[in-house]
């Protein structure tokens, strides 16, 4: 578990810090669309985006990559970008994931200032559409169940047959319509139709329902609506309504633009138009990303909550410790293209460590603690070192360190037997107490099972702060430490990938049975420098040589410290893979 080179390779491997800006991101092809709009003088010079959220679960890095995409050229190009709460499937919505959306978009550092909408806002104006629709010859009343409707759709190689109902007469359709909304029919009886093309090869033109009956109470227009707009007729609508110059959403979406079209130019809306695109959505391997199976997994118990932090969800990976800087800094390297990908979760993971490395104060924890007695250290002596909070950073300060008679160190540095290239603690064997002191071990106690309790150790008074001696002795291994009398027990919360396959669901198999049994492992007895005694909040720290961690900021408290891995120092999957 514990990284096992000493701090020495440590420092060779910290990667230079990615700047914010350009020469790492990846490639954007809507930048190219929008700067050949701008230059073509059209959509009035003003970029206008949206990021549309269906309220139906938590916010997934997928939807960070969404965010920072709309929101982000908005910025760029001085324009904006609305949130919009795409609420027309009242059944799965609630007000709780409203609420938790807004905080991670402003969490993620994005603010939408006074242009937040609902598509709900709207079902007026998109009821009197459907009408004019209706007038024009262009939507029918279609009493055919959902079976039926199936039958008659056709599949990607039969055309599809008019409905019975095709024919209706525009009156007839809008007593009909009319009486959908009044309550007259039960739930599923009929459907508005758009009346396009029953033989087009898309089948997203063959006459798709654009309202259908349900009677569920909305979160926002609670009881008020019977009947709902279908999302692919909201959608352009909304965008219409909005000013929207540039809708962006993902690859599924692309057999849908000719309906999207459809619906804009058939409402004679004026010439300036939004126009969608689409771009690949982001699937990260060794996690899956649809708000269904996060629903699942949440619902099932398999994780503790949305915010689990083994979940891809915003409020996850924010418990987890991963700063908006560092997922802002990911979503621009893996660029926005059309292709189908699967990003590896190593380029999250080293996004993040970029980030820590740069900013996360260094602290010493103990996470599995052997008791080291220094045998010539004077008993109830206390010494305090001033130690750097980063090896770079001088501007980062420094902290006091407790230095004592008995401190703890980690199980790992100890060997009974060590091997040959084995720099750490064993019988006969010296190292160096991190900005503390050379410490020998001389002998050892075991308890009845034989398991190594305690070490036996001297000091060198002439290496303090952690100097080499006069006599030119070296020493290989760093380790650290804590002062028993001073550090603090804490609760600390092994994170790791809550997958143990890349690819989990692939074919037909069931991503519920692909859990990786280790991604989480609680330490309940470590033990931390009191500088980490505050416990509370959500700040990072590098534990030095073990990994990038977290305070809880749920379970954390003054007098009961909980602290998340984030992230290892190291790809320890890598190796494994390497081996
Ligand atoms: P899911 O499929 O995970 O349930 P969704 O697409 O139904 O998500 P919405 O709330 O409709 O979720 O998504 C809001 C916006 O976020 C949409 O514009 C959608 O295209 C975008 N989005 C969702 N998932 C991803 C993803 N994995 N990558 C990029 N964008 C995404
Ligand atoms: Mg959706």
């Amino acid at each position: 578990m514990l990284d096992h080179s000493g701090m020495e390779t440590l420092a060779k491997t910290v990667q230079s810090p990615p700047t914010d800006a350009a020469p790492t991101a990846g490639p954007n092809f809507i930048r190219h669309i929008i700067d050949a709009d701008l230059a073509a003088g059209k959509v009035a010079g003003k970029v206008i985006t949206r990021f549309p959220p269906e309220p139906n679960g938590y916010l997934h890095i997928g939807h960070a990559k969404s965010i920072c995409l709309n929101f982000g050229l908005a910025r760029d190009y001085q324009g904006f970008c609305n949130l919009r709460f795409d609420d027309t499937n009242p059944a799965k919505e609630d007000i709780e994931y409203v609420d938790s959306i807004q905080a991670d978009v402003k969490w993620l550092g994005f603010d939408w200032g006074n242009r937040m909408f609902y598509a709900s806002d709207y079902f007026e104006k998109i009821y009197n559409c459907a009408v004019q629709l209706i007038n024009q010859g262009k939507a029918y009343v279609c009493s055919l169940n959902a079976e039926e409707m199936r039958k008659y759709r056709g599949t990607l190689t039969e055309p599809g047959r008019p409905s019975p109902d095709r024919d209706r007469t525009v009156s007839e359709n809008l007593d009909l319509f009319s009486r959908m909304r009044a309550g007259e029919f039960e739930d599923g009886k009929c459907v508005l139709r758009a009346k396009i093309d029953m033989s087009s090869p898309n089948i997203n033109l063959r006459d798709p329902a654009i309202y259908r009956i349900r009677r569920a109470h909305h979160h926002k227009t609670g009881d008020q609506w019977c009947i709902y707009p279908m999302y692919d007729y909201a959608h352009p609508l909304s965008d219409y309504f909005e000013g929207i110059t540039h809708s962006i959403c993902t690859l599924e979406f692309e057999d849908h633009r000719p309906f999207y079209d459809w619906v804009l130019e058939n409402l004679k809306t004026t010439p300036e138009r939004p126009h969608q695109y689409e771009f690949s959505r982001l699937n990260i391997n060794y996690t899956v990303m649809s708000k269904r199976k996060l629903l699942e997994l949440v619902q099932g118990k398999h994780v503790i909550g949305w915010d689990d932090p083994r979940m891809p969800t915003i409020q996850g990976m924010r418990r987890r410790g991963f700063s908006p800087a560092a997922i802002r800094d990911f979503c621009e390297r893996i660029g926005v293209t059309k292709k189908d990908n699967c990003i590896e979760i190593g380029l999250l993971e080293s996004c993040i460590r970029d980030d820590l490395d740069k900013r996360a104060p260094r602290r010493m924890a103990v996470l599995n603690p052997l008791r080291v007695v220094i045998e010539n250290y004077p008993e109830g002596k206390t010494e305090e070192f001033d130690v750097p909070n980063h090896p770079q950073k001088p501007e980062l300060g420094t902290r006091k360190v407790p230095f004592s008679r008995v401190i703890y160190v980690e199980q790992d540095d100890f060997m009974e037997v060590p091997p040959n290239k084995f720099f750490r603690l064993g019988p006969g064997k010296e190292v160096r107490l991190r900005s503390a002191y050379f410490l020998k071990c001389h002998d050892f106690v075991q308890d009845a099972a034989g398991k190594v309790i305690e070490l036996k150790c001297t000091y060198d008074p002439e290496t303090r702060g952690g100097s080499n001696p006069p006599d030119g002795r070296k020493v290989k291994g760093t380790i650290h430490w804590v002062s028993e009398a001073h550090s603090q027990k804490a609760e600390v919360r092994l994170y790791d990938r809550l997958f143990s396959v890349p690819l989990p669901g692939a074919g037909d198999s069931d991503y519920l049975t692909q859990i990786n049994p280790k991604s989480l492992e609680i330490l309940k007895d470590a033990r931390v420098e009191p500088a980490l005694a505050a416990g509370v909040g959500e700040e990072s720290f590098q534990f030095e040589r073990i990994g990038y961690f977290c305070v809880d900021r749920k379970d954390s408290k003054s007098d009961k410290l909980v602290f998340n891995r984030t992230v290892t120092l190291k790809d320890s999957w890598a190796k494994e893979k390497e081996a």
